[in-house]
């Protein structure tokens, strides 16, 4: 059977040039990064290498701005509980969207138990977050904006540069949960006058279980994890070596082929709604075309569930997913299809696409030909549909 991967949203493969810089730290450079010997220098040596890749891939001049984490939703932790703690006595409040990671939303849920107030700002029908409601919004306790770069589910693009320019015209510190635009679109820190900035490396073809957060100089950010001295106090523990060795070179490949996948994916992209659409009546697509990740393609079909097609795809060898991967064992509706207008049942009807480096042409083909006839079956199974 063939088998198409179309869930790079939730994770990727880790690519081969990562793995083969990654082996030796397991093995063969196996100190610690704290130790002073030859052994810990090596692992050191490993580490702050690392370090100084992602911040040129990052465009950072200063590579004590980058701090590892295990992952996208460590990241998120830290910069937002890490920024809300230390600042408590500025403020207590936070500004978010309606259509974050549950990294970001249950932070803020958490911190809402313990004294701080969130305002989640809607998104228009496309996914985007008005500026100008920004601007309304902030207040003289505010003290953090967290908006993500990229939606995961429908790939809309959020006016970060305007974004960033608010925040910093008011004084508030800006995080950006930039999990899903890492590696795939550009990313200019300084223009966008981001402060903190998360990333992942398993959604750019790094390793699983590790991440980072970007830290502008002079931010005002405690820790959540206490022990030694590690990642300048704010985030306590042995280093990960390999993984942030593997995090790093992936990070600095996909930086550079940006350009080029970009340009390949998008393509793919409108091969696969233009195959779709011509041959399934009664589809609609979610979220921006113009300002959309090229990997990403979310649709909803009417009057049947995301579930049975995904399990029906699974069946061909088609992998992708319903509205996002951690809430696919709940039966909610995704926030995100609810919060750009979408009712509750046709939100029960999307099934999301993301495409990857290894995609091919044959792959949307593999689709375009099986999705129609599964819709068909489904589709004269559905209560929904026969009454029609
Ligand atoms: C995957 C993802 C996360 C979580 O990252 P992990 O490394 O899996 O913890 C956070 N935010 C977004 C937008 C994501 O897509």
């Amino acid at each position: 059977m063939k088998f198409v991967y179309l869930d790079h949203n939730a994770t990727s493969p880790t690519r081969a040039e990562a793995v083969k810089e990654m082996m030796p730290y397991f093995t063969k450079i196996y100190g610690n990064a704290s130790s002073i010997h030859s052994f810990g220098r090596d692992a050191k040596r490993a580490l702050e290498e690392s370090r100084t890749k992602v911040a040129v891939s990052l465009g950072v001049l200063d590579p004590k701005e980058i701090i590892f984490t295990s992952g996208g939703t460590e990241s998120d932790n830290l910069a937002i509980k890490g920024v809300a703690y230390k600042n408590q006595k500025k403020g207590n409040h936070i500004i978010t969207t309606q259509i974050e990671h549950h990294a970001v939303l249950n932070c803020c849920k958490f911190l809402e138990k313990d004294g701080f107030e969130t305002t989640y700002l809607p998104v228009n029908e496309f996914g985007e977050v008005d500026p100008d409601n920004l601007k309304k919004s902030i207040r003289k306790n505010t003290i953090l904006i967290s908006i993500m770069h990229a939606n995961n589910e429908i790939g809309t693009i959020e006016p970060i540069s305007e974004i960033g320019k608010i925040a910093k015209e008011n004084g508030v510190l800006f995080h950006t949960d930039a999990v899903q635009s890492i590696g795939k679109i550009p990313v200019n820190l300084n223009e966008m006058n981001i402060d903190l900035l998360s990333l992942s490396g398993h959604k750019f073809y790094g390793p699983k279980g590790v991440g980072a957060l970007y830290i502008r100089k002079g931010t005002n950010i405690g820790a959540l994890q206490h022990g030694g001295h590690h990642e300048k106090n704010h985030r306590a523990g042995t280093e990960n070596i390999p993984g942030i060795v593997g995090l790093a070179k992936a990070l600095e490949l996909n930086i550079n082929e940006i350009q080029s996948e970009n340009q390949r994916l998008t393509s793919l992209r409108e091969k696969l709604w233009k195959g779709l659409s011509d041959s399934i009546p009664e589809i609609v697509r979610n979220g921006s075309v113009k300002n959309c990740l090229p990997n990403t393609l979310n649709i909803c079909i009417k009057y049947i569930e995301g579930e049975s097609m995904l399990l029906s795809l699974d069946n061909v060898g088609i992998a992708i997913s319903t509205g996002s991967a951690c809430t696919s064992a709940s039966l909610e509706p995704s926030h995100v299809l609810l919060a750009i207008g979408r009712s509750p049942e046709m939100a029960h009807g999307s099934i999301r696409f993301s495409s990857g480096k290894y995609t091919t042409d044959e792959d949307i083909n593999y689709v375009i030909d099986n999705l129609p006839p599964i819709v068909d079956r489904l589709r004269k199974m559905s209560p929904l549909y026969v009454h029609k």
